[in-house]
């Protein structure tokens, strides 16, 4: 048994939804459970809808309740084939969930404000609209399929719009709803980021939730594998738009794949972890090109211990140089200097530090400023914008002194500002003038990936 999630590109229009039936039908075999997001661009509508509503303006709720009803309308009427009955049967059903989602609107549009479980209600509707368009697809097409209501599959805490499962309940009900069907050869389809509390009300699990929920479904039922169906083919060495020789990495450690998502990759593996946890393996796969292998995630990682796989980047970064005397022989030092930080909520990237001083990295967009008068008289502090951090990212980075020659001989001439690298050496990290940074990562990825003795 396989959980396959399609990502809201993946079931963007008519063309890519037929093209994600092929997939499910072509592993019918593996008895896939399927989640889909809402069709690319809905959530954001429908937040856009909420916010019109609460500004009062009902003729922007009204267009955008349209555009979303048509949107699905659309896709549902290119691929009626000769199941003109299924189609009907979709129609009835959208215009009734439209109706509902409408009456809500209007409702806020009279209030003009909502609450955060209103607003999940409202954002919810875009998975389960995609979710039974999804379902009568399939049966167009003559794939035996059940629609499954995601309330009644993944339970969790009432935190609106960023919920957790309760795993337990959650096991229980997926069990309950969903064996059955896989047991009768059919394809059970739910929407991803929806659940429900213990009370009945619908919560989501925070933006791009859908992942999330496959991972939930995955470890909750047992399977032995989850599809992330998107728009790439996998994790890359690099980011392909400016290194084109970038190339699909075929396995990860969950460690690694975390690590990179933190420098931007689509993916957030925090969301993979109930699955991963369980032992279940994660395939990242290209809906446009589904011929190609993906990456694999898993807890281990591939048997090969040491070595890097993708080198990354993030811009936009400030580094804060902090230097003082007293910092020598002293204790407490960096939790005072730490604590401005903190009062400001300013989050931390990257440290580096020597005997007199304290290097780090922050996000631009914060008031330095004010950083800058709260440390007078703990240290001197030095501000340097527009940096870029570059990272590495492998395993035990350390073990062979040959991956750091590499990255310090194809650096030959370019300034660092600091450089950082953890016991783990998961992510050897070194911060560049953004203006170098293009041709620094493409001299990386080259020294490291494309010559012809592998590291
Ligand atoms: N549709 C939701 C969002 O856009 C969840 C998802 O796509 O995973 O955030
Ligand atoms: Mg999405």
């Amino acid at each position: 048994m396989i959980v396959i999630k399609f990502g809201g590109t993946s079931v963007g229009d008519a063309e890519r939804v037929a093209n994600a039936i092929d997939i499910v039908a072509e592993r019918r075999h593996l008895h896939p459970i399927i989640v889909v997001s809402a069709l690319s661009g809905v959530t954001n509508d429908l937040v856009a809808a909420a916010d019109a509503a609460c500004a009062g303006d009902g003729q922007r709720v009204n267009d955008i309740v349209d555009r979303v009803r048509q949107r699905h309308e659309d896709v549902a009427m290119h691929l009626v084939q000769q199941k003109f009955d299924f189609f009907d049967a979709f129609v009835k059903r959208l215009s009734k969930q439209i109706e509902e989602i409408h009456t809500i609107l209007q409702g806020v549009t009279l209030l003009r404000e909502v609450t955060k479980r209103g607003h999940d209600k409202i954002v919810s509707i875009g998975e389960k609209l995609s979710s039974v368009l999804f379902a009568y697809s399939m049966m167009m097409r003559e794939l035996p399929s059940e629609h499954v209501e995601s309330e009644d599959v993944i339970w969790t805490n009432d935190h609106f719009g960023g919920a957790t499962p309760r795993m337990d309940l959650t096991t229980e009900a997926a069990r309950k709803t969903l064996l059955p069907i896989v047991e009768r050869n059919h394809i059970p389809v739910m929407g991803g980021f929806i659940g429900r509390t213990a009370g009945g009300a619908t919560t989501t699990l925070g933006r791009n939730g859908s992942d999330y929920s496959a991972a939930i479904v995955a470890a909750a039922v047992g399977a032995d594998e989850v599809q992330i169906w998107t728009d790439v083919d996998g994790l890359l060495t690099c980011d392909p738009r400016f290194v084109p020789s970038a190339r699909v990495i075929d396995h990860l450690s969950h460690e690694e794949a975390a690590e990179l998502a933190s420098f931007g990759a689509k993916l957030h593996p925090r969301t993979l972890e109930p699955a991963i946890e369980a032992g279940i393996p994660v395939r990242i796969l290209n809906t446009q090109n589904p011929a190609s292998p993906g990456t694999l995630i898993t807890r281990e990682g591939t048997a090969r211990a040491t070595g890097p796989r993708s080198v990354a980047r993030k811009r936009n970064v400030t580094v804060v140089h902090m230097t003082s005397n007293k910092m020598l022989g002293a204790h407490g030092f960096l939790a005072r200097l730490f604590h401005e930080f903190e009062e400001l909520k300013i989050s931390v990237d990257l440290i580096a530090t020597s005997e007199v001083s304290v290097s780090v990295t922050v996000d631009e967009r914060h008031d330095m400023e004010q950083l800058q008068e709260r440390l007078r008289g703990v240290a001197d502090v030095e501000i340097i914008d527009g940096q870029c951090i570059i990272a590495i990212v492998g395993r035990n980075l350390l073990a062979d002194a040959l991956v750091g020659a590499r990255v310090f001989e194809a650096l030959r001439g370019v300034p660092m500002q600091m450089l950082s690298l953890g016991r783990s050496g998961l992510n050897l990290s070194i911060v560049v003038n953004d203006a170098d940074s293009d041709n620094a990562i493409q001299r990386i990825h080259h020294a490291l990936f494309e010559q012809a003795v592998a590291v």
